[in-house]
């Protein structure tokens, strides 16, 4: 027997494969064996891609758009999203800030490489997306996660973010609104957290705002890295197509940055996946610059949708769940129905409620742990009212039998 332990190399061995993608991949093969789940897993738009933009890359393949990119991307691309960021966000950037990839995850991806030596320490907000910590792993890198709760809805004390960088951090996340806890910060906050920024000039700021058009009850989306010229040089600004425009499969993400980080970024990315797909990165213009009313229809459906889950949820004894102000994502503390049996199966922790979810009621939801919150489950918000009411009954019929 070949021992593929000792072949697969220490890096990869030190991650674990994506939470939220394994559990997704377990319903949707349940689907297709014919079983009836309902998934609250992945954080995927249930939305079709619109029409338009699909027309876009039709016309963009047929006229050829076929070949090799640039590393960074397609220049009128790059272009594009400049002329977004400086409308949507009220940041300038020039096209040579710009690297278009294949997804924001793989912008984040390119940006760690890029950054990260073996042993810097990068400072997490959590709970937080599952895969922050492990690509950061792949750098040699160490995840700081900074613990914040549900009593300061799920915001960091910029204290906890001083003692962080003063302990020594390189890079700084931030996901806002953020996956899963659907926290926003706020602009005081995120001013705060720019001037310490501007006070030490080690640490880079990544902010992941792919979440940054679902906000709700007044909440608003701002860039941190627009109050700041002098902190925005060592900010990196992610983002991308997936959520926004319900173009997950299309793959596409961008990242702005100064030249020198985007340039380290796209000198990666040239020597691993080359550039995103031509005409996809064409069809990213057309997303990009045409009339936002779908983005609008969606949004107001997500709250509608928002505000039923969670006061389904509350109705389930021993659960609690806190209204998100953003993204699409209910994040429920079940610490209240652990540490009993139901059906004749203990339950202690996340991981074997959402297993036993799965199997017995036929509802897919991603465990806290993996995000770096025990006692609570994830529940996506992206799929419609009806299966939203039909899963949470599920959910409370098994556990109260
Ligand atoms: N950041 C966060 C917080 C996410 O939840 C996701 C998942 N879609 C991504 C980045 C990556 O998005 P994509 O690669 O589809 O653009
Ligand atoms: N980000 C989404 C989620 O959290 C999609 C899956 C993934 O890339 O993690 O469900």
């Amino acid at each position: 027997m070949i021992n593929f332990d000792g072949l697969l190399s220490e890096r990869v061995r030190s991650i674990k494969p994506s939470a939220t993608l394994a559990t997704s991949a377990k319903a949707k093969r349940m689907l297709a064996q014919g079983i009836d789940v309902v998934n609250l897993s992945v954080g995927e738009p249930d939305f079709d891609t619109p029409e338009y933009i699909k027309y876009a890359a039709i016309k963009a393949l047929c006229d050829g758009w076929t070949k090799y990119t640039e590393e960074a991307g397609l220049l009128e691309v790059r272009k594009a999203i400049c002329k977004k960021l400086r409308e949507e966000n009220g940041l300038s950037y020039e096209p040579e800030n710009i690297v278009i990839s294949c997804g924001a995850k793989h912008a984040i991806f390119n940006a760690f490489q890029a950054l990260l030596n073996p042993g810097d320490k990068i400072l997490i907000p959590a709970p937080c997306w599952v895969s922050y910590p492990d690509m950061a792993r792949l750098c040699g890198a160490e995840p700081v996660l900074i613990h914040t709760t549900e009593e300061n809805g799920f915001l960091p004390d910029p204290a906890q973010i001083a003692d962080a960088i003063a302990n020594g951090a390189k890079v700084l996340l931030i996901n806002s609104p953020c996956n899963p806890t659907g926290s926003v910060w706020e602009p005081d906050l995120l001013k705060e957290v720019a001037k310490l920024v501007e006070r030490h000039d080690d640490i880079v700021v990544i902010t992941d705002e792919i979440y940054e058009k679902f906000v709700y009850d007044g909440a608003v989306h701002v860039s941190i890295a627009s109050f700041s010229e002098r902190a925005k040089e060592r900010i990196v600004v992610i983002n991308g197509l997936s959520k926004t425009f319900a173009m997950t499969g299309w793959r596409l993400g961008y990242a702005a940055a100064s030249k020198p980080i985007a340039q380290a970024m796209a000198k990666v990315q040239g020597q691993s996946a080359s550039h995103p797909t031509a005409f996809v990165q064409m069809a990213a213009i057309t997303a990009l610059s045409a009339p936002q009313d779908f983005v609008q229809k969606m949004i107001a459906e997500y709250d509608a949708r928002r505000r039923r889950i969670v006061s389904l949820l509350n109705e389930i004894p021993g659960v609690r769940c806190s209204m998100p102000k953003g993204a699409f994502y209910a994040f429920a503390n079940f610490s209240g129905v652990l540490g009993r049996s139901y059906d004749g199966v203990e339950i202690n922790n996340s991981i074997e409620l959402a297993d036993f979810l799965l199997e017995r009621a036929h509802v897919a939801t991603v465990a806290g742990e993996p995000f770096g919150a025990e006692g609570y489950l994830r529940l996506s918000y992206a799929i419609s009212i009806e299966r939203i009411e039909e899963g949470v009954r599920r959910i409370k019929e098994a556990l109260t039998g």
